[in-house]
C-alpha cells in the first residue's frame, strides 16, 4: 500500500506577500462582498482552484474580524497561489499563551476529500462563530488556526482532468516530485543522533548537510511556514485509506515495516485517538477495510505508527516534529482517493466532530512563558526539557521544546506527573514538578519560568553551576545561529520574528 502521509505550508516573504495579500484582499473585498452576505451555505460538490480563493473570500467577507487570507511564499510550480485562511481575534498577529494550529490537505493532487473538508471547515467557523456557538467561539478566542485546502493545486487540476480513479496520476506537483518525500530527511539525522548519544533532539533543520533532490517549491513555502510561524499541532490531510497516522514515519532500523517510537509515542497515540475516535467510522472495528489484503486498521483502534505501516522518508509529518516544535499527524480520510460528489456531505458529517475535537488539543499539556527573573525580559529559544514521573516512572522525554519570540511556549502532554525544566545558557536551569489533567475544552495549565541569569549567582558565591553541561554545548546559541544563518541563505530567509511583523 504506498500513496499518502505528508503535508503543510509556510507563510509569504516579505514583500511579496504584503503585494500580494493586500492585492487579493482587495480584489475580493469588491468582488465578492455582495455574493458573499448573506451567508450562502457551501455545496457539497468539488470545488476548482480559482474557486478556492473564491470561497475563502466569501468567508472572510462574512467574518472579517475573526480571519485573515495569506498565501504562502511560493506558487505551484504552474504558478498557481497557495493560500491560507487563518482565524485567530487577532488576525495576522502571533498572540501570547495562544497556541498555532494548522491543517493541510491536498498535498497528494488526487487526495481530495481533505481539500472540500476545510473549505467545509472555514464556513463552519465563520457561521458558529457569527451563531454565538460558545465551543467555537471560544476555541477561536484560544487559537490561531491556518487552514490551507490545497497544498497540490496542479496535481488536483491533472487528476480532475483525467482519471479521477486513478491511484497515481496527479499525487506528484508538476515535476512529478511526490512533495511527501520532498522534505529533508530528519529522521536520519535524528536517528544518528541518537546512536551517537548526541543530545540534541529538536530543531534538526541545521544538521542537514545534503539532500536526496532539489526541495519543489511548494515543499519550500511550506518549510518556510513552519520556521515562521511557532505551530504547536497540526495535520496533513490525505486519503487512500481510514486511518490516523502518527510518528515516526520513518523506521529507525530501515526495514520496510518496523513500529518505531518516537520519544512522544504516549501523546501521539492520544492525538491519534482523538480524531479516529470522534470519527464516525474510523475506530470501528467491525468497518471494513481498504486494501487487497484485506487489512483493516479499525481493528486496532483507528490508528497506526507510520513505520509500522510503511516506512516512509522526507514526509511533512516528522520533520514538522523534528525541524520545529510542532505536532503533526496524518489522517487518512477514507478509502476513496477522488470521492464521488454526492458522498461529500456524509464524508463532511463523519469528520466534522473528528476536525473539531483534534484542533482543541492544541490545549493539552502546559504552556507559560520564560522571562529573567532579574530583568523581568521574555527569554525566547530557552529549551524546555520534561521528565515523565506519573506512578514512579522517572522517564526523560528526548524531545525538547523551546520558547518562541515573546518566550512563550507549548508542551503537549497526557494526563501524568512531571518534572518540567527551562534550561539556557546564561542562567541557571529551574524545574517545576507539575500533574497535568484531562480538562476538555481548556486552556492549558500555566507553568511559567522566571530564571535567574548565572553571572548574579557567581558573584555571589562559586557555585558549582555545572548545570548540564552536556545541553549547553549542545544548545550553544551562537552555533545554532550560525548554522541557521547559513541554512537561510539557502531556503530560509524569514525567521519568527519577521513574520510577526508582515503577517
Ligand atoms: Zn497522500
Amino acid at each position: 500500500m504506498m500513496a499518502h502521509k505528508g503535508e503543510h505550508s509556510g507563510q509569504c516573504s516579505f514583500l511579496t506577500a504584503a503585494i500580494v495579500i493586500c492585492g487579493m484582499l482587495a480584489t475580493f473585498h469588491s468582488e465578492t462582498k455582495a455574493a458573499a452576505i448573506p451567508a450562502p451555505g457551501l455545496e457539497f460538490r468539488h470545488h476548482n482552484n480559482e474557486e478556492i480563493p473564491q470561497i475563502l473570500a466569501s468567508v472572510h467577507a462574512r467574518c472579517p474580524n475573526i480571519t485573515r487570507i495569506y498565501t504562502l511564499s511560493e506558487r505551484s510550480v504552474r504558478g498557481l497561489p497557495l493560500y491560507v485562511i487563518e482565524f485567530s481575534t487577532t488576525p495576522g498577529y502571533h498572540q501570547l499563551y495562544h497556541p498555532e494550529f494548522k491543517y493541510i490537505a491536498n498535498m497528494h493532487g488526487n487526495e481530495v476529500l481533505g481539500r472540500e473538508l476545510l473549505l467545509h471547515l472555514a464556513n463552519y467557523l465563520c457561521e458558529h462563530f457569527l451563531a454565538g456557538d460558545h465551543d467555537i467561539q471560544k476555541l477561536i478566542k484560544l487559537t490561531r488556526i491556518h487552514l490551507m485546502p490545497s497544498m497540490n493545486p496542479d496535481g488536483w487540476q491533472l487528476s480532475t482532468d483525467t482519471d479521477r480513479n486513478d491511484y497515481l496520476v496527479g499525487r506528484a506537483n508538476n515535476n512529478s516530485v511526490d512533495l511527501n518525500r520532498n522534505f529533508p530527511d530528519l529522521d536520519r539525522i535524528m536517528f544518528s543522533n541518537e546512536e551517537a548519544h548526541v543530545n540534541h533532539n529538536n530543531h534538526l533543520l541545521e544538521q542537514v548537510d545534503r539532500l536526496k533532490e532539489p526541495i519543489q517549491p511548494e515543499t519550500k513555502a511550506v518549510m518556510r511556514l513552519i520556521m515562521q510561524v511557532p505551530f504547536v499541532l497540526s495535520a496533513n490531510l490525505h486519503g487512500g485509506d481510514l486511518v490516523a497516522n502518527y510518528p515516526y514515519d520513518a523506521s529507525r532500523s530501515g526495514a520496510m515495516t518496523e513500529y518505531t517510537e518516537s520519544p512522544d509515542d504516549q501523546t501521539f497515540r492520544h492525538l491519534a485517538m482523538t480524531y479516529a475516535t470522534h470519527h464516525k467510522n474510523m475506530a470501528n472495528p467491525k468497518r471494513s477495510g481498504c486494501g487487497d489484503d484485506g487489512y483493516n486498521f479499525g481493528k486496532q483502534g483507528g490508528i497506526t505508527n507510520g513505520a509500522a505501516w510503511y516506512s516512509v522518508q522526507g514526509g511533512m509529518q516528522d520533520f514538522n516534529y523534528l525541524s520545529s516544535n510542532d505536532f503533526e499527524i496524518t489522517l487518512e480520510l477514507g478509502c476513496d482517493k477522488y470521492p464521488l460528489a454526492s458522498a461529500l456531505q456524509e464524508e463532511w458529517e463523519n469528520n466534522k466532530k473528528a476536525l473539531i475535537q483534534y484542533m482543541w488539543q492544541a490545549h493539552i499539556g502546559v504552556k507559560g512563558h520564560v522571562r529573567d527573573a532579574v530583568t523581568g525580559q521574555p527569554l525566547p529559544n530557552t529549551i524546555i526539557h520534561v521528565k515523565n514521573v506519573t506512578a514512579g516512572r522517572n522517564d526523560d522525554i528526548l524531545h525538547d521544546v523551546t520558547s518562541v519570540h515573546d518566550g512563550d511556549y507549548w508542551r503537549l502532554l497526557t494526563p501524568g506527573q512531571y518534572i518540567v525544566t527551562a534550561y539556557r545558557d546564561g542562567y541557571q536551569p529551574l524545574s517545576h514538578r507539575v500533574r497535568v489533567y484531562d480538562r476538555p475544552h481548556m486552556e492549558a495549565q500555566r507553568v511559567d519560568f522566571h530564571l535567574q541569569p548565572l553571572l548574579q549567582l557567581m558573584q555571589s558565591a562559586n557555585s558549582d553551576s555545572k548545570s548540564d553541561s552536556e545541553y549547553e554545548e549542545t544548545y550553544d546559541e551562537t552555533m545554532r545561529n550560525n548554522i541557521v544563518n547559513k541554512l537561510q541563505k539557502k531556503w530560509l530567509f524569514n525567521k519568527y520574528k519577521e513574520s510577526i511583523s508582515t503577517n
